[in-house]
Order: C-alpha cells, then sequence, then structure tokens
C-alpha cells in the first residue's frame, strides 16, 4: 500500500488497530454486569454469557419477546457484546415511520441463539422468539474510516447507520438517539432508509408470525414444544418462508427524492 500523506498512513494505523479493542470498546465483561445482576441463571435457560469469541463478521438478532408488553429486541454486536433495544412496534420497512427503540442492558453473544420461555417472575418472564438474524455491517458514508470504528462512532454519536443481512429484513436502516429518561436509559428511534429493501405500507411483522429459526409459533415455543434450544440442529429448518418475502419487500418504493423520516429528524435535531 503506498503512503501519500501522514493522513493516510495514520488511517492505516487506525485500521491495523481496530481488530483489537481501540480506546472507544469497552470489555465484554464490564458491559454484562447490568445484565447477570438482573437474572438468576439458576431459575432462567437464559445464557450468562462471556464466553463465546467475537466472530469476524458482526451479528444481529431480533428476538419477538411476549413479555409483560410484547415487543422486538433489535442486538446488534459491538465490541464483544449485543448492543440491545426494545422495540414495541418492532422494525418497519417504511422510510417513512419512525419506531421508538428503548435502550436496554447489553446482551451476551450466546443470547442469540437463545428461543424459548423465560420463567413467569423472573426477569422478562415470558416467551421469546427468533424472529430474524444474520450479520451486519458498517452504514455509514464515510469510506475512510475503520468500518467498526465507523460503527463504534456511530453508536456513540447517537447517529448509528447499518446494513442487515438477515432472513427478513435486509437493507440499510438507522438508530438515531432523541433523549434519555429519567433512569438515564436511552431512546432511540429506529428507521429504514430509503432503498431497494424499503417498503412504503409494508407490515413486516405481520407477514412473518413463526420463528425464523424452528418456525414455530409464540404459541408453540410457550408450549415448549422443544424445551432445551439447539440451534445447530435447526439449521436446516430456514427455508422457502423467507425467499417469498424478499422478493415482496424489494417490490417496495426506490424514489430517492422523498424525505425520509430520518431526513427530518437529522434536520431538526441540527436546529
Ligand atoms: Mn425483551
Amino acid at each position: 500500500m503506498p503512503k501519500k500523506s501522514a493522513k493516510t498512513s495514520k488511517r492505516t494505523s487506525t485500521r491495523k488497530a481496530a481488530a483489537a479493542p481501540s480506546k472507544n470498546a469497552a470489555t465484554a465483561e464490564s458491559q454484562l454486569a447490568e445484565y447477570r445482576r438482573k437474572r438468576d441463571f439458576s431459575r432462567t435457560a437464559e445464557p450468562a454469557g462471556g464466553k463465546a469469541h467475537a466472530a469476524k463478521k458482526l451479528a444481529f438478532v431480533i428476538q419477538k419477546h411476549a413479555a409483560s408488553h410484547l415487543h422486538y429486541d433489535l442486538r446488534l454486536e459491538l465490541d464483544g457484546v449485543m448492543k440491545s433495544w426494545a422495540v414495541p412496534k418492532g422494525p418497519s420497512l417504511d422510510p417513512t415511520v419512525k419506531r421508538l427503540a428503548m435502550q436496554v442492558e447489553d446482551h451476551p453473544i450466546e443470547y442469540n441463539t437463545f428461543e424459548g420461555t423465560i420463567p413467569k417472575g423472573e426477569y422478562g418472564g415470558g416467551t421469546v422468539m427468533l424472529w430474524d438474524r444474520g450479520t451486519y455491517t458498517y452504514g455509514g458514508s464515510d469510506p475512510t474510516v475503520d468500518p467498526v470504528e465507523g460503527l463504534r462512532r456511530g453508536y456513540q454519536k447517537g447517529d448509528f447507520k447499518f446494513v442487515l443481512h438477515g432472513k427478513r429484513l435486509q437493507g440499510s436502516w438507522v438508530l438515531v438517539r432523541t433523549r434519555r429518561d429519567d433512569k438515564g436509559r436511552a431512546q432511540w428511534l429506529l428507521i429504514k432508509h430509503r432503498d431497494e429493501y424499503a417498503g412504503e405500507g409494508s407490515d413486516v411483522t405481520a407477514e412473518h408470525l413463526t420463528s425464523v429459526a424452528t418456525r414455530r409459533t409464540m404459541e408453540e415455543i410457550a408450549d415448549g414444544r422443544s424445551r432445551v434450544w439447539h440451534s445447530n440442529r435447526t439449521e436446516g429448518v430456514d427455508s422457502g418462508e423467507e425467499k417469498r418475502s424478499a422478493a415482496s419487500t424489494k417490490s417496495g418504493n426506490t424514489q430517492p427524492a422523498l424525505t425520509s423520516a430520518y431526513q427530518r429528524l437529522m434536520a431538526r435535531r441540527s436546529r
């Protein structure tokens, strides 16, 4: 790689350093303290976490969670943990729609294969379905930044742009931090960017009512048809249903000129 300027070589060193945790990166252990404090692992089948090593590709998962209130938990891997948001209405493919996403405690990477029931009375008690999963990548516009560092900066700035490569969700998305509640919890908005995967008026959570991993409904999961979850035994179940939905969402709106919810939000924020 030719060295052109001091700026270029500085950027190169940032790129190398990004494989190891940067000064912005927190350790998985410190980030998982709150997650563990809230749970009694002798009573819940949820993982304690901390053993999984970060894969080269960053993972994402969405879990449909029928707790005291139904919501969708969006989890995006960053620096050894799953950054997590509870999205009451779930994701929307419509770029004019903003979905409230309340940040919750970081979860362990092992949580990405969890599907089943959390006992009543325990933290988050209720049924958990694996609704979508896959990998995700940096979605920002700066081609010179290391992708992981770009994700870290976006997350810290509260303008977190990413591209999902899931079974049911694909394309470019953004989480925009709006404010913190009185407990210091950050509130964000989840918005689909305009691209070939956007679809105005589409209702993606209603289109997919079964597990992306086991095809079970919430009722079947709640009935405990398979009490112990083994992600490696059900890989082959992913199939047909997703292909149809990918085709149907691709036919959505691709007009780039219209203002998206994201653009309106950012315009308001900069005022
Ligand atoms: Mn939840």
